[in-house]
């Protein structure tokens, strides 16, 4: 900064403002392209290139440093210029070095090997390129088999359901097969049970353990303290005509007296005559039971041509080995050497019962016998 003081120009240091010692006279006459000093004083104390403003000047007295400021510049300036010196000794080994190195290289061979090293490089990035063009295409391509993948995985997963649903069906089917072949095994069974019974065994049920014997639940007889209507005692008729007539087919036997006719309750006897007319003989009864008072009674004829047809019966089986239990004589059935007649007039019930007991014996025995004959030589029933 420059003032006047006492006729004298006052300055202070650039760097410091320090004020500084100067003498007028050594002021040498500024030169046309010297800095301006007011523009010097205008930036007094201001962060400004200390060596620039030095170097810009002819004077001192343009650039006013104070003393140890000048020291202190001229030190930097000399170790910064120390280390450049340090620097250029650096670099001129490091170009001694790389000259020792490479003092046989051909600069020529050294070109041809870059342009070889150019050529190169230039077809490795060639086949960077490639590389990368492949590298998309097999991105793509992996793309494309992810989604193959999942759709694979769709239909795996698809087809794992319609596994479960069939193997489910399945396992119903065999639970549906299992059942039905239990219920065929079943079926075999029964069908074998009862293809070893006759139909006539399961068709006519004769019980002779009781007092009074029965078929097919039906009782023929009567006793003095079992009352039995006639009813009951006709369908028993019945049922005893229709399985002699059966037997009687059976062993193809055709009695040449009498034809039973069969009717239930009503059932009778037809007699057969050459003439072509015979009477019928009914096996029923009906009215008040007038028990054997000794009058005539209307089934004991009938009776009687039943026991007739019930003897041709047994003289047939006897041809084939096969006798009856009970012998019947005329109008009698003789059990344990005693004849009781089947006939109600001049009887008394427990014989006349005692006699029915025998009859259905017969039937029963009849009735076995013709099933071992059929087991013997099967026939179609
Ligand atoms: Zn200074």
């Amino acid at each position: 900064m420059r003032a006047a003081y006492e006729g004298r120009t006052l300055y202070t240091c650039l760097n410091c403002n320090k004020l500084l010692q100067y003498e007028e006279h050594n002021k040498q006459p500024r030169r046309s392209h010297d800095c301006d000093a007011s523009d010097l004083t205008l930036n007094t104390g201001e962060a400004r290139n200390l060596i620039q403003i030095i170097c810009a000047t002819d004077i001192p007295g343009l650039a006013p440093i104070c003393e140890m400021c000048s020291s202190e510049l001229l030190e930097g300036m000399e170790g910064q210029l120390n280390r450049l010196d340090d620097e250029c000794n650096d670099l001129r080994q490091l170009i001694e070095a790389l000259e020792k190195m490479h003092n046989s290289t051909d600069p020529t061979t050294v070109k041809k090997r870059l342009a070889s090293l150019q050529l190169e490089e230039r077809e490795l990035r060639d086949e960077l390129r490639k590389l990368a063009d492949e590298d998309r295409l097999s991105e793509f391509e992996l793309q494309k088999a992810r989604e193959e993948r999942d759709n694979v995985s769709m239909r795996q997963e698809k087809l794992w359901e319609n596994f479960r649903d069939i193997h489910r069906k399945l396992l119903d089917n065999d639970e549906v097969s299992r059942r039905l072949e239990a219920e065929k095994r079943y079926a075999s069974e029964q069908l074998h049970r009862l293809s070893t019974k006759s139909a006539i065994d399961l068709a006519f049920h004769i019980w002779t353990d009781g007092p009074i014997a029965t078929i097919n639940g039906f009782r023929l007889g009567k006793l003095p303290d079992i009352n039995v209507d006639w009813n009951e005692i006709n369908a028993a008729w019945g049922q005893a005509a229709l399985l002699l007539d059966v037997l009687l087919q059976r062993l193809k036997v055709e009695p040449s007296m009498f034809k039973l006719v069969c009717m239930g309750a009503h059932s009778y006897i037809k007699e057969c005559r050459p003439s072509g007319s015979g009477r019928e003989i009914p096996l029923y009864s009906s009215g008040g039971w007038r028990p054997f008072s000794g009058q005539t009674h209307s089934a004991d004829e009938g009776a009687a041509a039943f026991v007739d047809i019930l003897a041709t019966l047994a003289s047939n089986l006897v041809h084939l080995n096969r006798t009856l239990p009970h012998t019947i004589r005329k109008e009698t059935l003789i059990d344990n050497g005693m004849q009781y007649s089947v006939k109600v007039q001049f009887n008394n019930e427990e014989r006349w019962t005692k006699a029915m007991k025998c009859l259905l014996s017969n039937l029963k025995t009849a009735l076995v016998h013709i099933n071992s004959l059929k087991e013997q030589n099967p026939q179609p029933e």
